[in-house]
């Protein structure tokens, strides 16, 4: 049978109360975003699902897309009938000989009290049709299919596929955060994670040319075009970083040059994230994954910023992170041979737990905060979309 609509669930959202309305409405702005290639469909936004109507489109590719987008639970494909009830019999009976398997339940929900014929009598209609014109038996508990009618206003829903979905929150609705992204593994996930929170991101990104290439940049374009799955349109603050990172060897012990590179960073990323209204800085750091990612690292490196760091990856493995790389197509991209930074300046014995004194020691033979200056400053902005 042909699908007349894609019904949308909300899931999480539900429970959200007087938020709910704006909730729905940066849903349904995100959804017709993400689907404006495709001029046909319309849409009914209510309280409790958004209706995309098909107009004749195949629902695959729709389908596909509306997987991706944070804040959709689940997807239901319906057809849509008028709310008359010889036509929802030939509906659910036409529907459900499609369906394979052997056992069927039936449940309804009807919204609009006008309709003269009460949820359970509808069932006890529709159900004596699907039992005499098939072989299929009742089974209350784990019916092998579940055949769905909602009666409302608009018309009556019929259907019995559902397809789950990413969950999560409206891009949008928790503000903005500036991720630091390296051409690594880690920071697209940890993009991922907050993005299914219903965080906007911006990326700032550290690059140290002669010595990373600007395929690296090529690479992270990649990557968020990938990301722009989630959210349509990323911006990418490059920052040169190069004359910070040669000074830093210049003037530290080589196994603190990692640790005070990282304060680098984090001030950086703090000032343009401040600039940028974003609430947050955030990363891709795993608990003990390397040297700079110790608890001691991230206290020495963490104390030089007073916006919070968020770091969604802090519990999970590296076998748990590359899982979810694959799954949103970032990890082919991040294991591209491209040197990062952190890479090629990297010292053999990096301290695990530096010392405060011995870092402000080498930070003050040197004038950061007129580098750091001059970096932001020369920064290069590009939008992915
Ligand atoms: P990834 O796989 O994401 O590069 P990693 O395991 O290589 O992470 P590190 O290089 O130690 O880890 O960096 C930790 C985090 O610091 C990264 O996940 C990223 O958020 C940030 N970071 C590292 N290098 C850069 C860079 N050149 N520009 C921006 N952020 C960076
Ligand atoms: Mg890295």
């Amino acid at each position: 049978m042909k699908y007349t609509s894609i019904m949308v669930r909300f899931g999480e959202l539900s429970t959200k109360g007087k938020n709910k309305k704006d909730f729905i409405r940066m849903l349904a702005d995100n959804i017709k975003h993400a689907l404006k290639n495709y001029p046909d469909l319309t849409y009914d936004v209510l309280y409790d699902h958004i209706y995309v109507n098909l107009n004749n489109t195949d629902y695959e590719p729709i389908v596909n897309i509306l997987k991706d987008i944070s804040g959709i639970q689940g997807l239901s494909l319906v057809i849509k009938i008028k709310s008359d009830i010889d036509e929802i019999k030939q509906t659910a009976l036409n529907l459900i000989k499609e369906e394979k398997g052997y056992t069927f339940k039936v449940t309804c929900k009807r919204s609009d009290k006008r309709f003269p014929i009460v949820s359970d009598d509808i069932i006890r209609q529709v159900a004596p049709v699907i039992l005499k014109n098939t072989n299929l038996k009742v089974d209350v508990h784990q019916p092998d299919i579940k055949l769905s009618i909602e009666v409302r206003e608009e018309g009556t829903y019929v259907f019995t596929k559902t397809i789950l979905a990413s969950g999560g929150y409206p891009i949008g609705v928790a503000g903005k955060v500036m991720m630091m992204l390296s051409g690594g593994i880690d920071s697209p996930v940890a993009s991922y994670l907050l993005m299914k929170r219903g965080v906007i991101l911006e990326c700032i990104h550290f690059a140290s040319p002669p010595y990373t290439s600007e395929a690296v940049i090529d690479k992270l374009k990649d990557i968020l075009r990938e990301l722009n799955k989630f959210q349509y349109s990323i911006k990418l603050h490059i920052i040169p970083f190069t004359k910070i990172q040669t000074k830093i060897y210049e003037v530290s012990d080589e196994s603190y040059a990692i640790t005070i590179m990282r304060r680098m960073m984090y001030r950086i990323a703090q000032e343009v994230a401040s600039k940028q209204h974003c609430l947050a800085i955030a990363n891709g750091e795993s608990i003990g994954q390397v040297a700079s990612q110790t608890l001691d690292s991230m206290q020495v490196i963490e104390g030089v910023v007073n916006l919070p760091v968020i770091r969604p990856l802090c519990v999970l493995d590296k076998l748990e992170i590359i899982k979810i790389a694959k799954r949103i197509n970032t990890y082919e991209i991040s294991i591209r041979p491209f040197e990062d930074c952190c890479t090629i300046f990297a010292p053999k014995r990096p301290k695990t737990k530096p010392r405060l004194h011995e870092v402000e020691f080498f930070e003050k033979k040197f004038d950061y905060l007129a580098l750091i200056k001059e970096a932001i400053a020369d920064t290069k902005t590009i939008t992915i979309s």
